[in-house]
C-alpha cells in the first residue's frame, strides 16, 4: 500500500476546482504584456476596491503582529441585516462558510442536493465531506425547485441554492424559494448563497435574513467579494439561527479572517456611494454586452449577476483565440457547458475590448 491508497477515497475522486487564469499566468503563457491583459473571468469588481476600504487597509497595516478581533465586523453585520451577533458567522471568503456549513452537517451515509450548473463550490464541500451529492438536472439552466424538493432523500442534510446562480446568472423569484424554504423538511440546512445579491435592482430585492424567524434550518451567505470589490482578502459570512451559527463557529479556524480583510469589510459596508457607482457601472456594462452578444447573433443566458454566460459554437477554440488577444474569460466545460463562455461585466473600455476580440474570434 503505498501513502496515496491511504488518502481517503472520498477525496481521491473530487476534481479539482478550476480558478479562472491569473493575468500574470496569461502574461507568462503568450509573452503579453500585464497592462495589456484584459480578466473578465472570476467576478471580480471592476472599479477595484472602495476607495473607503483601501483607506481602512492602510490603517490597519500597522496592528498586524496582533491576532485579529472579529468583534467590529460581526457587530457591523449584525446591526445592518437586523440579527443577533450569535447568528453571524465569518467567513475567510463565503466559500469558507459554505465548507463549514457542509462540515457541520455532512458526512458519509448523507447527501446533499444540488442543481446541475449550480456554483462549483456545492459538489467540493459536499464530497470533502464524505458525503453524496445528489445533482437535479437543470431546468433552463436554473434550478428545478420541484425537481430538488422530489429528491430530497432521509438521508439529505443539505439543499444548495445560489440566487442568482454561478455559472448561468439565473435568479429564482423570492416567491418561489420561500414556498420551497418551507417544504424543506426542519432537519434539513437550507443553504442560500447571495453572493451577488447586491446586484439586483435594490426595488426587487426581498430581505431574506428575515426569513430565518420562520425557518431555523436556513442559513443565507453573503460576499464581499463581489460587489464590494475585495475578493483578494477573502471576506464573506453567513447567517443562521444562532444554534446553528455557534455550530459552524466551532470548526471556523479562529482567526479565519485577517485583520486588513476585517478592516476593509467594515469601511466597505459603509461605502454606499461606491456600491451604488458599482451597481450602474454593471447595469449598464451588462446591457452593452448583451446588445453586442446579439449583434455577434449569439445567444446568452439572461444573467441577475456581474457575468453572463453565452454560447459558442465551439467554447475550447473561441476561449483560445480569445486569450491569443489577452481577453481571460471562463470556459465552462468542467460544468457540463463546453460550448458556453462566461465573461464577467468590466469597465467600458473593458467590455470593448471583449466584444471586439471575439467578433475576432469567431
Ligand atoms: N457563491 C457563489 C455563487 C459564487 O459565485 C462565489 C464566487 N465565485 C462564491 C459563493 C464564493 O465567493 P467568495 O469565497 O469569494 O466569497
Amino acid at each position: 500500500m503505498n501513502l496515496l491508497d491511504q488518502a481517503l477515497p472520498y477525496v481521491r475522486k473530487i476534481s479539482p476546482y478550476v480558478p479562472g487564469k491569473p493575468i500574470t499566468e496569461l502574461a507568462r503563457e503568450m509573452g503579453l504584456a500585464v497592462d495589456k491583459i484584459v480578466k473578465l473571468a472570476s467576478n471580480e469588481n471592476p472599479l477595484g476596491m472602495s476607495p473607503k476600504a483601501r483607506a481602512a487597509v492602510e490603517k490597519a497595516r500597522s496592528g498586524c503582529e496582533r491576532y485579529p478581533d472579529q468583534y467590529e465586523l460581526i457587530a457591523a453585520l449584525a446591526e445592518r441585516l437586523g440579527v443577533g451577533q450569535d447568528q453571524i458567522v465569518l467567513g475567510n471568503g463565503s466559500n469558507d462558510v459554505l465548507d463549514l456549513a457542509a462540515r457541520v452537517f455532512l458526512a458519509p451515509g448523507r447527501s446533499a442536493v444540488m442543481s446541475q450548473y449550480a456554483f462549483a463550490v456545492y459538489p467540493l464541500a459536499t464530497l470533502s465531506t464524505g458525503a453524496e451529492c445528489i445533482v437535479v438536472p437543470a431546468q433552463h439552466y436554473g434550478h428545478d425547485l420541484a425537481g430538488m424538493k422530489a429528491a430530497i432523500r432521509l438521508d439529505t442534510r443539505v439543499v444548495w441554492i445560489a440566487n442568482p446562480n454561478n455559472p448561468t446568472g439565473n435568479f429564482l423569484p423570492y416567491a418561489e424559494v420561500r414556498e420551497f424554504i418551507a417544504h424543506v423538511p426542519a432537519d434539513v440546512v437550507m443553504v442560500l448563497d447571495e453572493a451577488y445579491n447586491e446586484y439586483l435592482p435594490p426595488a426587487e430585492r426581498v430581505d431574506t435574513v428575515a426569513w430565518l424567524k420562520d425557518f431555523p434550518n436556513l442559513i443565507v451567505t453573503r460576499t464581499f467579494s463581489k460587489i464590494y470589490g475585495l475578493a483578494g482578502l477573502r471576506v464573506g459570512f453567513a447567517v443562521a439561527a444562532a444554534e446553528v451559527a455557534d455550530l459552524m463557529n466551532r470548526v471556523r479556524q479562529p482567526f479565519n479572517v485577517n485583520n486588513l480583510a476585517i478592516a476593509a469589510a467594515c469601511a466597505a459596508l459603509d461605502d454606499h456611494l461606491f456600491v451604488a457607482e458599482s451597481y450602474e457601472l454593471n447595469r449598464r456594462g451588462m446591457e452593452r454586452i448583451i446588445a453586442g452578444l446579439k449583434r455577434l447573433g449569439l445567444e446568452h443566458i439572461p444573467s441577475h449577476g456581474n457575468f453572463v454566460t453565452f454560447a459558442v459554437p465551439d467554447g475550447a477554440s473561441i476561449n483560445q483565440k480569445l486569450l491569443k488577444q489577452g481577453v481571460i474569460v471562463r470556459p465552462l466545460g468542467g460544468y457540463g457547458l463546453p460550448n458556453h463562455l462566461r465573461v464577467t461585466i468590466g469597465l467600458e473600455s473593458e467590455n470593448l475590448r471583449f466584444l471586439e476580440a471575439l467578433e475576432k474570434s469567431l
